[in-house]
């Protein structure tokens, strides 16, 4: 080979390799972007197991899937509503537009203002026969928040929560966030889904810490008595846990049956007792963010702390807002109430008749909870039916109706059905639910 034909043959494979670096870069800069390679070798570093063991909420879910058919123009009932149909009350809006209009839009002591202390105080001691003094009251944005602050202040790695089953599907997911361990205790429909002192004190071991008490109950709509309180609250005396009383419907109880908050029963329990409510769902008021916890003193100062540091404080304006709730005018939550009522009497009325399905009068909340356990084995459209989110599934795509399958509350074979929607729209969903049970076979 001359040496001009070798100098041509080295520029050629130059050429050639420059060639051959330029597609491999090109190569590795695509899958870079695309495949997000960097993106993989920083994911691989473990996000927060704690985090990760939380489900997603599935009513959330549910609603989400109903709100999308909606927006489709898809004729859907939704009977997963959390949260009542009505508006806000005038006054309480009024109320908050006068706060932003005052200039009241900036923080506020970290257990919410004194006026709304005191206002709930007031409304602790005359609807609940409880005293609990503002240095016993937490504020915080909403029912949910104040639970996470209360097991927060409770709460040490590997404690022990009793939870009823069937129970409201946040409960587990918020104690395992604080550390704790969910102990589920299943309730038979014959105890109307209620824990019984017996059961309650078999559970208890030496890592218990409390039992959640949910009266009136999301999902069954069943109220404690009295007298089942009184006994529970002897074996929670006896044991020496605590109770976390949840009491968000409290004003939505319906007939004679009698609401009673658990530490109103004696001293003891009242020690032991944490109480915890909210305007969620009295008043109208989901969107708002407002709940509040009555405690001991030393409880109520670490919960809180933790919110000074989590969250500062509740909303300014909502605070104002209800304040206004609770000392204005009360016939607003009269009126839903008696709405409620109706749309209970006749659901229950109607599902009562229904094949396959039972149900119990419910007595407070908004919900009516259905025992589908007589449709499993059964045949649809030659589909074997097994489970309660296939139930779900069929009459969200069948029947255009959105109901909540109860699986994430403890009742893998039970919907919950709420009436907090229109007359009209729980006539129309109730007769496809009646449709799907006898097309069935
Ligand atoms: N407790 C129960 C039993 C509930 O059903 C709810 C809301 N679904 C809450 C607490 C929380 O209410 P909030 O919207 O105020 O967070």
């Amino acid at each position: 080979m001359s040496p001009l034909s070798f100098f041509i043959f080295f520029l050629k494979s130059l050429a050639f390799l420059n060639q051959i670096v330029y597609i491999m870069s090109s190569v590795l800069l695509y899958t870079i972007k695309h495949k997000n390679i960097l993106g993989e070798i920083i994911m691989s570093l473990e996000l927060s197991r704690k985090a990760m063991d939380v489900k997603p909420s599935s009513t959330l879910a549910i609603t989400a899937k109903a709100k999308k058919l909606k927006s489709e123009g898809k004729d859907i009932v939704g009977f997963g509503a959390g949260e009542p149909d009505f508006a806000t009350p005038e006054n309480i809006c009024l109320a908050a537009k006068r706060a932003i209009e005052n200039g009241f839009t900036k923080y506020t002591p970290a257990a919410g203002t004194l006026e709304l202390r005191e206002a709930i105080s007031k409304k602790f001691k005359t609807f609940n026969k409880l005293d609990y003094s503002v240095d016993q009251i937490v504020v915080s944005n909403g029912g949910k928040h104040s639970l996470t602050n209360i097991f927060e202040a409770l709460l040490n790695p590997g404690d022990e929560v009793i939870i009823p089953a069937p129970f409201w599907l946040s409960y587990p997911e918020m104690v395992k966030l604080c550390g704790g361990v969910p102990v589920f205790v299943n309730c038979t429909a014959e105890n109307n889904y209620k824990i019984t002192a017996e059961a309650l004190n078999k559970a208890i071991t030496d890592k218990t810490k409390a039992v959640v008490i949910n009266s009136p109950n999301n999902p069954t709509g069943m109220i404690y008595t009295r007298k089942e309180l009184e006994k529970i609250a002897d074996v929670v005396v006896k044991r020496d846990i605590y109770v976390i009383a949840d009491e968000m419907y409290e004003y939505l109880v319906y007939d004679n049956n009698e609401f009673v908050s658990i530490a109103s029963l004696n001293e003891e329990i009242y020690k032991r007792t944490v109480t915890c409510s909210g305007l969620s769902k009295s008043y109208s008021m989901t969107g708002w963010r407002i709940g509040y916890a009555g405690a001991s003193k030393e409880i109520a100062k670490l919960m809180s702390s933790i919110q000074s540091h989590q969250a500062s404080n509740p909303n300014s304006i909502a605070q104002v807002a209800a304040v206004e709730a609770l000392n204005g005018p009360q016939d607003a939550p009269e009126i839903m109430k008696k709405e409620f009522d109706k749309r209970r009497t006749y659901m229950y009325e109607r599902i009562e008749k229904m094949p396959y399905v039972s149900t119990i009068r419910p007595q407070g909340a908004f919900y009516v909870f259905l025992d589908f356990s007589k449709v499993f084995g059964k045949n649809y459209k030659g589909e074997k039916i097994t489970d309660i989110a296939q139930v779900a599934r069929i009459l969200i795509d069948d029947y255009l109706t959105a109901v909540i399958p109860c699986a994430d509350f403890g009742a893998p074979a039970n919907i919950r059905l709420s009436y907090a929607i229109s007359m009209e729209d729980i006539k129309k969903g109730l007769d496809r639910i009646e449709e799907f049970l006898n097309t069935i076979q």
